[in-house]
C-alpha cells in the first residue's frame, strides 16, 4: 500500500511508533494544575520604552538645530529629510527586535500580537523611508541646483555607502508591499518569509551611510554611540533568539517524526518524539516554527501548534494541506528529524482573565484550541464551525473530550450563508447558546474572515474587547 492509498483510505501511515498510533491520542487528563496566569506583564512598560527609544531617536537633531535656522525650504525639507531618517532608522530597528524571536519578547507581548505590531509598524517604516528618501533628494536638488535624477546620480556617486543604502530602501518598500493583506495572501507563504528574511540585509546595508552621512551620527559622541549600541543590541537579541536558544533547544530534545495519520481527505497529524519531552514549557494554543529535516522540507520553516497538550510522549500538530509544502508533509517518513523553534504565542489557558472560555474554531484553526481544551478549567464551551461533516477534524476527541472536561461542543456544519449557521454565528444565537459569553474570555482560531466576522458579533453581543483573543494563522 503506498503512502497515497494509506492517506486516502484515512488510516496512519508507517510503522508501530512510540505513541501508540491514533488511539494513543485521547489520555484522559488529569484535571490541570491552575495554571499561573501571564497577564499583559510588561506590555505597558514595553510600550512607554518604544516611544521612549524614538524621542530619543530624534531629540539629537532638535537639539543641533537652533530656532530659526529653518528659514528657506530646501533645509526645513533637509530638516524633514532627517528627522524622517533618524525615525526610519529606529523604526528599523524596532521591526528587527520584533523579528528576533525573544523568548521574554514573544512572553510579554505575544507572538499574534508581535505579528500584527510589526505588520502596522512595517506600513510606517515604509513610510519614513519613502519620505526621507525622497525630502532629502528633493532638499539637496534645490540646494545644489540639480534635476531630482541629477542629484540622485551625484548621490550614488559622490555620498559614501549611498548605493548600499538605497539597495537597503529598495529591500524595505519590496518587504513593505509584501505585508499587504492582499498581496501577502496570494504569495506562498515560504516566499513571503524569504523577502521578509532580507530585512537583515537592509539593517546591515542601511547602517554605513547613517554614520558616514548622518548629520548626527557621524561625528564621534555619545549620540553616535548610542546609536551604534542600539544596533549592536539588536544584533545580540537576534543571535540569542534565532540562533543560540533554538540551537539549544534542538539539542536537548531531538525531535523526530514519529507517525504521520491522515484525520480528513486534506488534513494530516505529525506525531514526534524526542528526549526529555516532559521538560518542554509549551502550553496548549502555542506554536513552533518547524522545520523537517528530510530533502525537499529542510529548507522551510513553517508555523504550526500543537494540536494536543504536551504529555511528556508525543507532541502532535495537525496540518491542512492548502500549498507545496503542507502537501509534501503528507509523505514524511518516521524517524526523520525535525528542528523546532518556538514555543511562541499567548493564545493559551495562562493568558485568559475570566474562568470560562467559548472557543469558536474555523476548519483547521481547531488544532490549538483542541490543545488548549485540556488546559482549561472545565466547563469551556466550543462551537467549531465546518463546510461539511467531513471537514470536522478530531470528532472523537472532541466528544471524549467534551465528556472528560464538560465542555460543551457545537458543530455547526454549513457555509457561512447557510441560515443555520447565519443564526448561530449572530449576537443573539450566540447570546442563546452561551448565556454567559460576556462573562467569558473567547478563543477564536480559523481563516481570517471567519475572525473577523466573529469579532465583529461578539462585540456586538457585548463580549469586552479585552476578553477576545484570536488567532489567525497568518504571520
Ligand atoms: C501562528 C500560526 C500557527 C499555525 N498553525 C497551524 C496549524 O496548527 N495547522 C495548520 O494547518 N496551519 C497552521 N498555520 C498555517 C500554516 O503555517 C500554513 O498553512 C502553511 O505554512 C502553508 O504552507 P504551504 O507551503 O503548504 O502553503 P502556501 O503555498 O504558503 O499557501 C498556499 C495558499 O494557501 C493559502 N493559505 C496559507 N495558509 C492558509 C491557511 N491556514 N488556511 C487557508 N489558506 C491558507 C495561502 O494564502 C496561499 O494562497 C499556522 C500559521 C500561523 C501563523
Amino acid at each position: 500500500m503506498t503512502s497515497q492509498d494509506t492517506y486516502a483510505a484515512g488510516r496512519r501511515t508507517g510503522t508501530s511508533v512510540p505513541h501508540g498510533g491514533r488511539s494513543a491520542a485521547p489520555v484522559p487528563p488529569p484535571p490541570p494544575p491552575a495554571l499561573p496566569r501571564r497577564g499583559p506583564g510588561g506590555r505597558r512598560a514595553l510600550a512607554t520604552v518604544f516611544w521612549l527609544g524614538l524621542v530619543a531617536a530624534v531629540l539629537p537633531w532638535w537639539l543641533d538645530t537652533p530656532a530659526g535656522s529653518l528659514a528657506d525650504t530646501p533645509d526645513l525639507l533637509t530638516g524633514a529629510g532627517r528627522i524622517t531618517g533618524l525615525v526610519a532608522g529606529y523604526l528599523l530597528l524596532v521591526q528587527v527586535a520584533m523579528m528576533s524571536r525573544l523568548g521574554a519578547l514573544e512572553r510579554w507581548v505575544g507572538g499574534e500580537r508581535l505579528s500584527r505590531l510589526h505588520r502596522d509598524l512595517g506600513a510606517t517604516l515604509l513610510v519614513a523611508v519613502l519620505a526621507h528618501l525622497s525630502l532629502i533628494v528633493v532638499a539637496y536638488a534645490g540646494l545644489e541646483e540639480k534635476s531630482i535624477l541629477g542629484e540622485v546620480g551625484s548621490l550614488l556617486r559622490d555620498y559614501e555607502d549611498m548605493v548600499s543604502a538605497f539597495v537597503a530602501a529598495g529591500i524595505m518598500v519590496a518587504v513593505g508591499f509584501t505585508g499587504i493583506r492582499a498581496i501577502r495572501t496570494v504569495l506562498p507563504y515560504e516566499l513571503w518569509y524569504h523577502l521578509h528574511l532580507t530585512s537583515y540585509a537592509a539593517l546591515l546595508l542601511g547602517f554605513g551611510h547613517q554614520v558616514s552621512n548622518g548629520a548626527q551620527l557621524f561625528e564621534a559622541g555619545p549620540v553616535r554611540t548610542g546609536w551604534i549600541a542600539a544596533y549592536l543590541l539588536v544584533l545580540a537579541a537576534l543571535a540569542w533568539g534565532r540562533v543560540i536558544a533554538p540551537l539549544h533547544f534542538n539539542l536537548r530534545h531531538r525531535l523526530r517524526v514519529a507517525d504521520v495519520v491522515a484525520e480528513s481527505p486534506d488534513t494530516i497529524s505529525i506525531y514526534l518524539t524526542g528526549r526529555r519531552l516532559n521538560q518542554i514549557d509549551v502550553l496548549g494554543g502555542q506554536y513552533f516554527r518547524w522545520r523537517f529535516l528530510n530533502v525537499g522540507g529542510w529548507w522551510q520553516s513553517h508555523p504550526f501548534s500543537l494540536s494536543a497538550a504536551a504529555n511528556g510522549r508525543w507532541l502532535r500538530l495537525t496540518v491542512k494541506v492548502v500549498g507545496a509544502h503542507t502537501a509534501d508533509l503528507r509523505d514524511l517518513r518516521p524517524g526523520t528529524r525535525v528542528w523546532a523553534e518556538g514555543p511562541s504565542g499567548t493564545f493559551t489557558a495562562a493568558h485568559r482573565t475570566r474562568e470560562r472560555a467559548l472557543l469558536i474554531a474555523g476548519g483547521s484553526g481547531i488544532a490549538p484550541l483542541r490543545a488548549m481544551l485540556e488546559e482549561l478549567p472545565a466547563g469551556a464551551a466550543l462551537i467549531y464551525r465546518a463546510r461539511t461533516p467531513a471537514d470536522v477534524l478530531l470528532h472523537p476527541e472532541l466528544d471524549w473530550l467534551a465528556q472528560a472536561r464538560r465542555t460543551s461542543v457545537w458543530y455547526v456544519i454549513g457555509s457561512r450563508h447557510d441560515p443555520g449557521p447565519r443564526q448561530v454565528m449572530s449576537p443573539e444565537g450566540l447570546r442563546r447558546l452561551v448565556p454567559d459569553v460576556t462573562r467569558r474570555d473567547v478563543y477564536l482560531c480559523g481563516p481570517a474572515g471567519l475572525v473577523d466576522e466573529a469579532v465583529r458579533v461578539l462585540r456586538r453581543a457585548g463580549v469586552p474587547r479585552r476578553q477576545i483573543h484570536l488567532a489567525t494563522f497568518e504571520l
